[in-house]
């Protein structure tokens, strides 16, 4: 393997590491892979800087303790995305979604191993079609989805805050795109909802004046104990960047989420429900929380193009608002991880 510079990082699409729960190896196309450097006994490695953020890409995917502690510190993963290496025993997974296409990073602390494991994910939409697509299926037919490594109890209500952030912007969007996902809204059918329901429901506990642990460059901060939902200024975040979710668990339960929708630099629109046409270059404030609180409940991104019109698909374009319905292959998801509700 070879040793990647961070300067020699370049702008590159198809990388992906330890994509898959079970796949640890890091693939990426158009570039170099990652390695890790031998450390001296007694002497951090080389990528074990003391300050600043580090970079996922230019450290090994498995992580001790005694060797590099990273507990604190920030970590970079694709396309700007960063997390704060939990210090309370927890991991964190964080998302983000892109007017370009979406980034996942999962920093998993094993603390009774004396071990940190990183997962770096990004995805870029080509310009163009790319080589590879393949025509979109049905979303009421596709049933592909994928799971994240934790997930909340079973039968849980999730208890959420609204942070309304500064720029005077609905929260109707927002909360519209929570009760969606929970509540498994879909024009798939006349009923307009799959059924039955899955095991796990949400409860608006109020607004909140605490943002959620996102920094201003949209990088997962520590956790405060409150799942947070809502708008925040991330300046410092990627110019792509329209929305992040840090989801922090312990073993495989999910114990904290929070979501920011960017405020800042992107134009929303309130979606069709109020009749309004679209201004163009805005996006669907329903649709982007639909897909985030997908995260929130455990689902990861379905890759490639014959999935893009499901709701956990990893692009939402300008004016789309068909995200802000599940497709077969959300619902399944969302079954396969809470079981169905009973309806007694
Ligand atoms: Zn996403």
């Amino acid at each position: 393997m070879d040793d990647v510079s961070p300067a020699g990082r370049g702008r590159r699409t198809g990388v992906w590491c330890a994509a898959a729960a079970t796949a640890l190896s890091c693939t990426v196309t158009g570039g170099a892979a990652t390695a890790a450097t031998a450390a001296e006994p007694g002497r951090p490695p080389g990528w074990c800087k003391p300050d600043g953020a580090l970079t996922a890409r230019a450290m090994p995917q498995r992580i001790k303790l005694s060797e590099c502690d990273l507990r604190g510190r920030v970590v970079r993963g694709e396309n700007g995305l960063a997390a704060t290496v939990p210090s309370d025993g927890t991991s964190v997974i964080a998302h983000s979604l892109r007017t370009d296409g979406a980034s996942e990073l999962r920093v998993e602390v094993d603390e009774a191993k004396g071990e940190i494991t990183l997962a770096a994910a990004g995805t870029r939409s080509p310009q163009g079609r790319p080589r590879e697509f393949r025509a979109p299926i049905d979303a009421c037919q596709d049933d592909a989805y994928q799971q994240e490594p934790s997930k909340w109890p079973k039968g849980s209500a999730i208890e959420w805050h609204y942070y309304p952030g500064t720029a005077g912007l609905p929260m109707s969007g927002v909360s519209t795109g929570i009760a969606g996902m929970f509540g498994a809204r879909t024009d798939c059918n006349a009923a307009r909802t799959f059924t039955p329901p899955p095991d796990v429901s949400q409860r608006y506990a109020g607004r909140t004046a605490t943002p959620p642990n996102l920094t201003a460059g949209g990088v997962c901060g520590d956790r405060d104990g409150t799942n947070v939902s809502g708008w925040e200024a991330m300046p410092g975040a990627d110019a792509d960047v329209l929305a992040a979710t840090c989801t922090w668990f312990r073993g495989a339960t999910t114990i904290e989420n929070d979501t920011a929708l960017q405020e800042h630099g992107k134009r929303w629109w309130p979606g069709p429900q109020d009749g309004s046409p679209c201004p163009a270059g805005s996006y669907d404030a329903a649709a982007v929380a639909t897909h985030e609180a997908g995260h929130m409940l455990g689902l990861g991104h379905v890759e490639g193009s014959q999935h893009s019109a499901l709701t956990m698909a990893p692009t939402v374009a300008a004016c789309d608002d068909d995200p802000a319905t599940l497709g077969k292959g959300d619902y399944a998801g969302l079954i396969a991880l809470y079981g169905a509700r009973s309806s007694a």
